[in-house]
């Protein structure tokens, strides 16, 4: 089949900060055609009715080099790596993500984050099994609590994919467990009686694989606490098996609003039709839905990658909110990038597109310190009376800072004849001389 050129507007990773765009031609299907393809070519068996029923392909996962091997070639050699890789972080691929890969291109970006790669072992060494100190901060079990008026609930370790970068590898050991009833109730009691708790995270394992009654069960128990005042559910559902967002799921968490949806598209191959609607009718429900991507090597660490993910967010009424910095997690080091990756790829997306597709770039610190933002320094010089700032272009503008010159109140507009004309080419006298404007 003919593929379609798609042209973005980006910048490459090498290219100095602040110059001008390049347009990139990339080779890409339209998403869903791929899926199309491949559902035909491995799972056209399937009736439509499984196909649509969520719980079909949990029960069908890819969980083993034997599953593997029934529908791809693989060489001996690579199926005793990743056999190896397995005994110690297992593998978990669900049928609908499976069609999304690419199976002809041994370094597709929706390939690395679901097949077992050699290197999650052969750099064993790096990086730690809980670098957020997850444990630390969790004053019962199941909940952290990190900040004074947030906390996590993790309900089960169980997710429908195992994505090969989870900041939770260490949990795929213990074999898929949910808390209990009472282990709930400890949750719950820990902040019915912590007042500063205002908002409540419920994430992975993915809390969407717990049935609805389950599920609900939870909620009603926070919504009868009066300090929750909102609760957060992150879940990769829409993304890996979209089909879980049914009418059921949506209507029941209507009822327990205001939640909001955290997702996690990598890839703009990810959204796909199935996975629009699935966005769509948790929308429709009143869950907002946004998206927090994790930067990764060799799936969406350029500029046009995340331009194309960002913008094709928005078109499905998705806010694109974080960038995370690859977590220091053992097992995951041959995805980790630079940190400036992460910054020039924010450079080269602010200014060149709207504010609303650009997403923060945080990186999660170790120990517990929790998200600080990382961005470009678009303050070149600054005094307590004004600041040298270049602009996406690279262009240097002067900017008065009014908290440094209350003196000059009123005098703003060219009255002190310093603002009359192009911003470029007005002179501050201190700033002026230790920079060039304009340029
Ligand atoms: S869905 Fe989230 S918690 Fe589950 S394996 Fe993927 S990254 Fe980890």
């Amino acid at each position: 089949m003919k593929k379609s050129p798609v042209v973005v507007e980006g910048r490459t990773e090498d290219e100095a900060p602040g110059s001008a765009p390049v347009r990139i031609e990339v080779e890409e299907e339209p998403p869903g055609r791929m899926a199309l393809k491949n559902r035909a070519r491995f799972f056209g068996h399937v009736s439509d009715e499984n196909w649509n029923d969520w719980k079909w392909h949990f029960r069908n996962r890819i969980s083993s080099v034997d599953e593997l091997i029934t529908h791809i070639p693989l060489s001996a050699k690579d199926q005793e790596q990743i056999r190896l890789v397995t005994t110690k972080y297992p593998l978990s691929v669900t049928p609908y993500y499976f069609c999304l890969i690419d199976w002809a291109n041994p370094d597709d970006p929706v390939r690395i984050q679901a097949v077992p790669s050699f290197k999650e072992i052969g750099l064993a060494g790096m990086g730690m099994e809980d670098p957020l100190d997850e444990k630390g901060h969790s004053p019962v079990p199941g909940l952290v609590h990190r900040y004074p008026d947030r906390v996590l609930m993790v309900l089960t370790d169980i997710c429908p994919m195992l994505c090969r970068h989870c900041t939770r590898k260490r949990e795929w050991h213990h074999g898929g467990w949910v808390h209990n009833p009472e282990e709930i109730e400890r949750m719950l009691d820990y902040i019915r009686k912590t007042g500063a708790v205002r908002d409540v995270v419920i994430s992975g394992g993915d809390p969407l694989t717990l049935s609805v009654r389950r599920l609900e069960e939870v909620l009603a128990g926070l919504r009868q606490i009066e300090h929750v005042e909102m609760i957060r559910i992150g879940t990769r559902f829409p993304v890996v098996l979209p089909q879980r967002i049914d009418d059921e799921l949506c209507s029941m968490l209507s009822e327990y609003g205001p939640i909001w949806v955290n997702t996690h598209f990598n890839h703009p191959r990810e959204i796909t039709p199935e996975a629009a609607q699935a966005c769509d009718k948790l929308l429709r429900a009143g869950l907002p839905v946004n998206n927090q991507s994790v930067l990764l090597r060799g799936v969406n660490d350029t500029v046009e990658t995340q331009l194309r993910l960002c913008h094709e967010l928005l078109r499905i009424k998705v806010r694109p909110y974080y960038l995370f910095q690859c977590d220091e997690v053992q097992g995951t080091e041959h995805l980790r990038t630079p940190v400036e990756t992460g910054i020039k790829i924010i450079e080269g997306m602010r200014g060149h597109t709207s504010g609303l597709a650009v997403p923060s770039f945080v990186i999660d610190l170790p120990q517990g310190g929790g998200k600080v933002p990382v961005q470009p320094n678009y303050v070149v010089l600054q005094t307590s009376e004004e600041l040298l700032i270049r602009n996406y272009q690279g262009r240097l503008f002067q900017y008065r800072n009014p908290k440094g010159s209350r003196t000059g109140v009123g005098k703003a507009n060219g009255q002190n004849g310093r603002r009359s004309g192009h911003p470029n080419q007005l002179t501050f006298p201190n700033l002026a001389s230790s920079a060039k404007v304009g340029s």
